[in-house]
């Protein structure tokens, strides 16, 4: 079911909403392959009229596996969207889908919890990465000047080029 919100019962004063709506009623794809919606998204709202508007005020939470892109590690992030509010306007174009007597807050809630999804996954903000670690384990720690030389040569050559033009 989707979350439907009766208007007819904001005028007898704020509604509760909370419950989950499932993945399968979200048809949430990520664009992301390391991040994965894992459970419903839980939601704890109140409803309230403001005017010609409706304001949803509460929390929104969602399970993620996300899988970690420095060294692939798959793990479970939370979004967790407390403190979170929306402004549904009851009139004008950018107002909210009203069926009968009902408003549909689905897409509402859909696109903010999407939004909170990690850019950039990682397990830890420590997190060296595999690719780091092979990295200082394959070099020496003295390995000097010798692997700079020819990389200024490159510099200089192509200093050389634009002097030409
Ligand atoms: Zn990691």
């Amino acid at each position: 079911m989707p979350l439907l919100l009766q208007l007819d019962a904001l005028t007898r004063g704020a509604v509760s909403l909370n419950g989950e709506l499932p993945l399968a009623e979200l048809e949430m794809v990520s664009l992301d392959e390391l991040v994965e919606p894992a459970g419903p998204l839980k939601y704890n709202l109140v409803a309230e009229k403001n005017g010609e508007s409706i304001l949803l005020e509460g929390s929104l939470g969602m399970l993620l596996n996300c899988e970690c892109a420095r060294c692939l590690k798959t793990y479970e992030h939370r979004v967790d969207l407390r403190n979170w509010s929306c402004l549904l306007p009851l009139k004008g174009e950018e107002s909210v889908q009203i069926t009968g007597d009902t408003a549909d807050l689905t897409p509402y809630l859909r696109e903010d919890t999407f939004l909170a999804f990690p850019q950039h996954p990682l397990c830890g903000s420590e997190c060296g990465g595999i690719a780091k670690t092979a990295e200082n384990g394959g070099i020496p720690a003295q390995s000097g000047s010798a692997p700079e030389e020819p990389e200024n040569e490159n510099v200089w050559a192509e200093l050389d080029k634009l002097d030409l033009k």
